[in-house]
């Protein structure tokens, strides 16, 4: 006899019937389970919503007290029965309170991991490889021309611009939630003591980060500084901000951006960034295919993204695959190339 589905797409995102519930659903639902913050993932309007801490306090902070009916917070690698199954949620590395979403009905596990990405973050806890029979996994980057490399050699190469350019204010496009906070972060890392300046769109999330204990240093609001005092500083703003009106502020600045996308230096020449960093929280082709190996899944579901190349690939190793045909996903942070019309909330 064939099992049932534990999980199955369906219009609203991926539905669990035999647990009553759907993960990260597009559209208004009775529960709701959120792999993470990002507003495509994260929407407002569901019944109950079952996630992590941080990612509840993201929520609230974007859409108000009153996102959702009821509210529950699950800790990484704790159990929830929910009708028949199981659900646990584990590290996704992809933004702080991000997870990896578990299910089980005792004889097979699928995960669905959202976002994520296998490379260390010092703003969120490291990626967790789960066991399972069925892999959920995003293409964001799912060709093998996406390699992002070494995110301390991005911020190198900002780090000699500044100093090349003392006279220059640096602007840095960032996504609100989770890119801005780990490039500052890195920029620390790197020894980078001065204040670095916000534009008032990040301010909320970055701040709650620090309540969360990461460390950013100092940091400024561009728009209470004086345009003399900006140059030789390092600013981040949304991508849709470094290329508009609001640029006048500062002395002569370096449009920087960090993306992913930023790989295809055709796509930086033509969004008029000078200087691109590929700094991307998802995981590259090596990522993807290396954490479908890790996980010893025998099936595979590929969604948001390049679907294609990655289904092929898991062919190619005797894996079951197929594109799973979700809508409603990547409208923020970098699912969507250079998306800005799409960040909303921050
Ligand atoms: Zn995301």
């Amino acid at each position: 006899m064939r099992l049932q589905p534990i999980l199955k797409p369906v219009a609203a995102g991926l539905c669990c019937e035999s647990g009553g519930f759907h993960i990260d659903p597009v559209r208004p639902v009775e529960r709701a389970l959120i792999t993470h913050g990002h507003s495509d993932h994260a929407r407002p309007g569901h019944g109950a919503v079952l996630a992590t801490q941080e990612t509840l306090d993201i929520m609230r902070l974007r859409y108000g007290e009153n996102f959702a009916g009821a509210t529950q917070v699950i800790s990484y690698g704790d159990n929830i029965r929910l009708k028949d199954v199981t659900v646990s949620f584990h590290p996704a590395g992809h933004v702080l309170g991000s997870a990896q979403i578990a299910v089980t009905d005792g004889r097979r596990r699928i995960v669905a991991s959202g976002d994520y990405k296998d490379v260390p973050d010092p703003t969120c806890a490291p990626f967790e490889i789960v066991p399972c029979d069925i892999f959920i996994t995003e293409a964001t980057f799912g060709l093998p021309i996406f390699r992002h490399g070494d995110a301390d050699g991005e911020i190198r190469k900002l780090l000699d611009s500044v100093a090349l350019f003392p006279e220059r204010a640096h602007l840095v496009g960032a996504y609100s939630l989770g890119k801005a906070q780990r490039v500052i972060a890195l920029l620390r890392k790197a020894g980078y003591g001065a204040p670095v300046y916000l534009h008032g769109a990040m301010e909320s999330l970055t701040r709650y980060y620090q309540s969360r204990g990461i460390d950013l240093g100092e940091l400024r609001l561009a728009r209470d500084a004086k345009k003399a005092e900006l140059a030789g500083t390092i600013t981040l703003a949304p991508p849709s901000a470094i290329t508009d009106i609001w640029t006048r502020r500062f002395p002569d600045p370096v449009a920087a951006f960090a993306s992913g996308w930023m790989r295809t230096r055709a796509r930086a020449r033509q969004k008029g960034i000078e200087l691109p960093l590929v700094i991307s929280d998802h995981a590259d082709w090596d990522g993807l295919t290396a954490t479908i190996a890790s996980t010893g899944a025998g099936e595979v579901w590929v969604t948001h993204g390049q679907e294609d190349a990655l289904v092929h690939w898991c062919e190619t190793k005797g894996l079951k695959a197929r594109p799973l045909d979700l809508v409603g996903y990547g409208e923020e942070d970098e699912a969507l190339p250079l998306a800005a019309e799409g960040e909303s909330g921050a």
